[in-house]
């Protein structure tokens, strides 16, 4: 491979060269400048905002091996063979390989001859590892997924807490920590526990403009997911998360038995057919995951259209950890959720039932009412997003409630109604008992326990059941009603529902939106569309990379990206020139791939025009 990097600029020539790309994003060139010329560094991006640049060129840019410490070995072969693809000497130790692959990485290391290795952190903290480092010039240490050292989070991996020995035995190599997580919390416990206080910090913005938030109302839960998926998402690669095991076997079957090509994964799946699901969804094109929380962390494929929560997630942190692992190639992406009255409960359930301690329900609970918030929100769900994690920002344009500005309406009697109902049957009835009293319907419990004697028997015919499950929703999510978890969730009231009844305060709430219209979400789509790119050709393109991907036996994304092949196929270039200047495609990738891609073009090479990945 023949690279011409020059004495002024030569981050930018690798960046070029090596990766095909024409200039840095965002605060990359001030990170890798800075970590190059052998600083500390401590750098929150939100996912697929290009974190590893920020180690991968400086490693390239410094003499000796850079060290990257990793939690998920899974995913270290395919960061190692993107590496290898540009050209770039990457290796990764850890328990999948066997005695002997294990030491003809360690020659390569002691004999200088890998730009980037690749650890498990109980790999690099074992003594004899630690020995041959210190005898083997390192460039840097990255720590990647810097967030598992804090023990309050939900990724914490006891062996992140020993890196600080990187500090201590290694005091001269610059250390650079990556994460997506961004709240001050954990921000500080990074520093303190890797003693990082010396580090720069860079903090990039944490929005994700490409993902388009719509949380709609939980009807037909199945059914809404079903349309959005065939209306925005035929045949796209996504994720479904559920909250428990059971859930996702269902949903998985049965999104399956209507031609989505769905898998299922939760911790309770034997070892190997989950790590084959994985592998599948990593590999293949348009697989729909259905998942417990359980699957995501690492997930760094780039090509996720939509992430779509089936039951409401924990907190904020969670739902955007969980969404932003949609569209990290920056082409635009969903984040779908359905969520109604029976969630709400059921969170409130799990955390008055948890054994923990006041302390921790009560931020459990502060946590939970912000994503409620968030849900009942008629205003930019984005600009609420990032208000959460300290960011201004303004409407965007590209969320549910800015597309189409959902209508509020005077609730205020229809509220009275409601709580007045919870009031006059004991407050011993949930949701449904309620909506019956309030329509008039004479089922069995309304009669047995009198209810139709009530004075609100029947105030409320004029409104739909759906939208009574609505008003009784948007009451809890007031905080005017609360679930009482030792009566199967029956409703109270709280003191705030004072005033309310007296009608001394007056109530709106949003109408119910359980979906997105189609033909706008389908026009969006085509707008963002890269101009011009020939159906026919980038078919052929993706049919060729398969093979490629196949024989190497690589997930496609490595070889080429989809952005890459959609330019290929709208510009058509008809050199190498032409080819080289086409993001994605470095110096490496030129010499290996570009004969084969022009011939491809001129319709020399036939490859089957079905694409089948
Ligand atoms: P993160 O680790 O922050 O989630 P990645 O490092 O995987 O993100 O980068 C996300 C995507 O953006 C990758 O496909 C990567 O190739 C691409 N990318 C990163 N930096 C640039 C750049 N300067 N120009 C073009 N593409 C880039
Ligand atoms: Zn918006």
């Amino acid at each position: 491979m023949r690279l011409m990097i020059t004495e002024q600029d030569p981050a930018l020539d690798m960046l070029c060269q090596v990766f095909g790309f024409d200039g840095f994003r965002g605060a990359q060139r001030e990170i890798i400048d800075h970590v190059a010329g052998g600083g500390d560094a401590l750098v929150l991006m939100p996912t697929g905002g290009g974190k590893s640049l920020c180690y991968q060129l400086p490693a390239l840019l410094r003499e000796g091996t850079a060290i990257v410490v990793s939690p998920l070995i899974a995913l270290m072969q395919d960061q190692v063979a993107a590496m290898q693809q540009v050209g770039v000497r990457a290796a990764c130790l850890n328990s999948a390989l066997d005695g002997r692959g294990a030491a003809s990485v360690l020659r390569e290391l002691r004999d200088g001859r890998l730009d980037l290795l690749y650890l498990a952190p109980e790999r690099l903290l074992m003594s004899h590892t630690l020995d041959l480092l210190h005898e083997t010039p390192l460039a840097l240490f990255a720590i990647d997924e810097a967030h598992c050292v804090s023990q309050w989070g939900h990724d914490f991996r006891p062996e992140y807490l020993q890196l600080s020995v990187l500090h201590e035995q290694f005091p001269a190599v610059p250390r650079i920590a990556l994460t997506a997580t961004a709240d001050p919390q954990t921000r500080a416990e990074i520093i303190s526990r890797l003693q990082l206080d010396a580090a720069q910090v860079f903090v990039s913005s944490f929005d994700r403009p490409n993902i388009r938030y719509t949380l709609v109302d939980k009807v037909e839960p199945r059914a809404q997911l079903l349309r959005f998926i065939r209306e925005s998402h035929r045949d796209e690669a996504g994720i479904v998360y559920c909250l428990t095991r059971r859930k996702v076997d269902e949903t998985a079957i049965w999104l399956a038995e209507h031609g989505v090509r769905a898998l299922p994964y939760h911790a309770g799946m034997e070892t190997g057919v989950r790590a084959a699901h994985q592998a599948r969804f990593q590999r293949e094109d348009g697989i729909v995951m259905v998942a417990t929380i359980a699957f995501g962390m690492g997930i760094d494929k780039p090509d996720v259209r939509f992430v779509a929560h089936l039951d409401l997630p924990k907190s904020i942190e969670g739902y955007y950890q969980e969404t932003g692992r949609a569209g990290r190639d920056g082409q635009p992406a969903d984040a779908w959720l359905a969520y109604g009255l029976a969630d709400v409960v059921q969170q409130r359930r799990l955390i008055d039932m948890s054994e923990a301690n006041e302390a921790f329900k009560r931020i459990a609970t502060a946590k939970l009412d912000a994503l409620l918030g968030l849900c009942e929100t008629a205003a930019c769900r984005r600009v609420r997003l990032l208000e959460y994690f300290g960011e201004p920002g303004s409407p965007c344009g590209n969320c549910d409630n800015c597309l189409a500005p959902p209508q509020t309406w005077d609730a205020t009697e229809s509220a009275r109604k409601a709580l007045s109902a919870i009031y006059r049957t004991g407050q011993r009835f949930g949701a449904s008992h309620l909506i019956d009293v309030l329509r008039g319907k004479q089922t069995e419990r309304v009669m047995q326990r009198g209810h139709q004697r009530l004075t609100v028997f029947g105030v409320g015919n004029d409104l739909d059941e759906r939208s009574w499950h609505g008003i009784f929703r948007q009451l809890v999510t007031l905080g005017l009603a609360q679930p009482d978890h030792t009566a199967y969730g029956a409703l109270r009231l709280t003191e705030a529902a004072r005033p309310v009844l007296r009608g001394e305060q007056p109530i709106s709430m949003r109408h119910s939106i359980t979906e997105v219209p189609a033909a706008r979400a389908r026009r969006a789509a085509a707008m963002a569309a890269p101009a011009e790119a020939d159906p026919v050709l980038l078919a052929r393109l993706k049919s060729w990379r398969s093979d490629h991907a196949r024989r190497q036996s690589i997930p496609a994304y490595v070889i080429l990206h989809d952005s890459t092949l959609t330019e290929i196929a709208s510009r058509q270039p008809c050199d190498r020139t032409e080819l080289g200047g086409i993001s994605g495609i470095g110096a490496r990738k030129l010499e290996r791939y570009g004969e084969e891609l022009l011939a491809l073009l001129r319709g020399e090479i036939l490859v089957p025009s079905e694409h089948a990945e």
